[in-house]
């Protein structure tokens, strides 16, 4: 089977499943276990922050950094389609009692000017604005990734009104990577990120939260109040130090693929649109006549999976288990989709 429904399908490699066998690891709620340490610090070294958390998930990083910034009665300004609103059940209602504003951005990429519109004044009736949460790649966006100038356009205003910014970088490194930015000038724009090492980085299990010192120390609490303080997590903790030395430059590869399903895409007669394949990600509409789960059918006939994305719209994520001959048999199975 060729997998293309996500980047968390991905198995962890023999070299990866060495490193974790092979790690020194403690009890890490007593903060004892080196391993989750040393993940912790490089995670943090490498962004440019003080400190980091170590979690089971992308959610919970993202809810935790919700929750350790916000007050309820308080409102977060995103995007519309992002994860943290769209994905995580409702969490910033459930856990920060926080209400959202949310905005409708160019392929989930937001800008200065629309967060300013959000920013609620002082007035009895409004609940106050305590945080601003980006994403990027955006995933509902098809992997867009913004530019550095409006990242720094939006950290200014963020800066100004006293607002604290959150990153969802759950697929950081593919921006990264895709644009040649660097994730030690990430640091002087955001707060708090929250970094995946189980998408594109091809760990089993795990994200890790970064941000100041202070900030992690809270929340550690957060974290512990919803269950997610582990023991010997320095096993999966390996696996993300493994990732962040070995998995970071072959997202090049994954892009690459992408660009070469866009394309096929683009030209196929059944596809009504893509959206441009930034990075791993293509997501792409199916013309009037013929079903994403038809699609989907014939996909599955010839041994491989995809997503379906909503009325007509199917996504395609390339990844570490995804090599070129896999990529030819998509590109092949593309020509023969009964119309
Ligand atoms: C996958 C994802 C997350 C976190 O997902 P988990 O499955 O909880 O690890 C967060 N944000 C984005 C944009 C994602 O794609």
């Amino acid at each position: 089977m060729i997998d293309l429904r996500s980047d968390t399908v991905t198995r962890p490699t023999a070299a990866m499943l060495d490193a974790m066998f092979r790690a020194p690891v403690g009890d890490d709620v007593y903060e004892e276990d080196p391993t989750v340490r040393d993940l912790e610090h490089e995670a943090a070294r490498r962004f440019g922050l003080e400190a980091g958390l170590f979690c089971p998930s992308g959610t919970m990083t993202n809810q935790i950094a919700i929750k350790g910034h916000t007050q309820p009665m308080s409102e977060v300004v995103c995007e519309q389609t992002s994860h943290i609103y769209l994905w995580e059940v409702g969490g910033i209602a459930f856990h920060s009692g926080a209400s959202v504003a949310l905005l409708a951005g160019d392929r989930g990429r937001l800008t200065a000017g629309q967060v300013a519109s959000a920013i609620r004044s002082e007035n009895v009736h409004y609940p106050n604005t305590s945080l601003i949460s980006l994403e990027n790649t955006h995933n509902r966006g098809g992997g867009s990734c913004y530019e550095w100038a409006a990242l720094e356009d939006i950290a200014e205003l963020a800066k100004r009104q006293r607002i604290p910014l959150h990153l969802d970088g759950a697929r950081i490194y593919n921006a990264l990577v895709a644009t040649g930015q660097q994730s030690q000038e990430y640091g002087r724009l955001f707060d708090s990120i929250s970094i995946c090492l189980s998408k594109g980085l091809g760990t089993p299990v795990g994200s890790v939260l970064v941000g100041s010192r202070e900030f992690i120390q809270k929340c550690k609490r957060i974290r512990k109040v919803m269950g997610g303080g582990w023991r010997q997590a320095g096993y999966l903790a390996a696996a993300g130090l493994y990732a962040l030395d070995n998995h970071v430059e072959r997202l090049a590869d994954d892009h690459c693929r992408a660009r070469q399903l866009a394309e096929a895409l683009e030209a196929a007669p059944y596809v009504e649109y893509v959206l441009p394949a930034q990075t791993n990600l293509v997501i792409f509409r199916l013309r009037e006549g013929l079903t994403e789960d038809q699609f989907l059918a014939h996909l599955a006939d010839n041994g491989i999976k995809a997503s379906a994305f909503g009325p007509q719209m199917v996504r395609f994520v390339t990844h570490l288990d995804v090599d070129d001959a896999a990529i030819d048999k998509v590109l092949a199975a593309l020509q023969t989709v009964p119309q």
